[in-house]
């Protein structure tokens, strides 16, 4: 069953994904060669406390930690270690938060230093595929048409799109009905209501769609061991439109990156 929320409730939701936002910016600051994925994640568990929220994934289906922590050929639910990243690794780092009983959950695949420009490509795809399927996500369309989105605009360059994890709606759970998977077909699927919240999260994969999990249960790597990619914003559908509740944007001031990608899904101005 989807659980639409009121006005109020995606306004609480909205807190609980800047908690993350703001979360994975401090960790873009911290990110380069030398640090370890344990460092990271003692630093977001202690800063998404000080923000007045819980972990999100700490203890959640029995995960010890508060991030996944994936690098490279690790697509996602990576478990933070103390292996030091290097320059030209990618970092992929999902967080989640429990705020005013709301989740928010988003994710970023950060570059350690220089890497490679196929590497870059990679990063800028998956990203790009994320609001590829971010402006399906309308009144009247339905899953599938998020989903054909982000399989089509990733397949034409080649990449293989993770098939057995989807994103989900979210709310007072961390994972509501639907499913969103990242393949599919136009006009199949669920239909978007206002009110519905989802988080949406392109995994993709340099080389082949195929995955395997680490002896951990939890790992899920690439069956090539190329590298892969993932990013999430938290999406609500609000006036027939998509409305994102995450942003980028602390990232971005971390970085130093200027990007206006995110302007035509906000109808609520963000301040930093
Ligand atoms: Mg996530
Ligand atoms: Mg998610």
């Amino acid at each position: 069953m989807i659980l639409v929320k009121t006005a109020e409730e995606i306004e609480l939701m909205r807190e609980s994904a800047l908690v993350v936002s703001k979360t994975l910016g401090m960790l873009a600051a911290e990110i380069k060669p030398g640090v370890t994925g344990l460092q990271l994640d003692a630093l977001a568990e202690t800063f998404i406390r000080d923000h007045g929220a819980e972990p999100g994934f700490l203890g959640m289906y029995d995960f010890p930690n508060t991030l996944n922590i994936s690098p490279n050929a690790q697509v996602v639910h990576g478990i933070p270690n103390d292996t030091p990243f290097e320059e030209g690794d990618i970092v992929s780092v999902d967080c989640g938060a429990l705020k005013n009983g709301f989740y928010g959950d988003h994710a970023y695949t950060f570059p350690v230093g220089e890497i490679a420009p196929e590497t870059q490509k990679l990063l800028e795809v998956t990203k790009a595929s994320l609001y590829e399927g971010i402006r399906e996500f309308r009144l009247g369309n339905r899953v599938g048409d998020v989903a054909y989105a982000i399989q089509h605009y990733c397949e034409a360059h080649g990449y293989g799109v993770v098939r057995e994890l989807v994103g989900h709606g979210l709310g007072r759970d961390l994972h509501e009905s639907p499913e969103m998977p990242n393949y599919g077909k136009r006009g199949r699927g669920k239909k978007f209501v206002d009110g519905m919240v989802v988080a949406i999260e392109p995994m993709i994969n340099m080389g082949t769609k195929r995955i395997r999990q680490l002896r951990d249960g939890w790992t899920i790597l690439t069956a090539d061991g190329k590298p892969s990619a993932h990013f999430e914003h938290d999406v609500a559908l609000v006036n027939g439109k998509p409305e994102l509740l995450s942003t980028f944007a602390y990232i971005y001031q971390a970085l130093g990156i200027d990007s206006d990608e995110e302007a035509e899904f906000r109808q609520t101005p963000i301040t930093l």
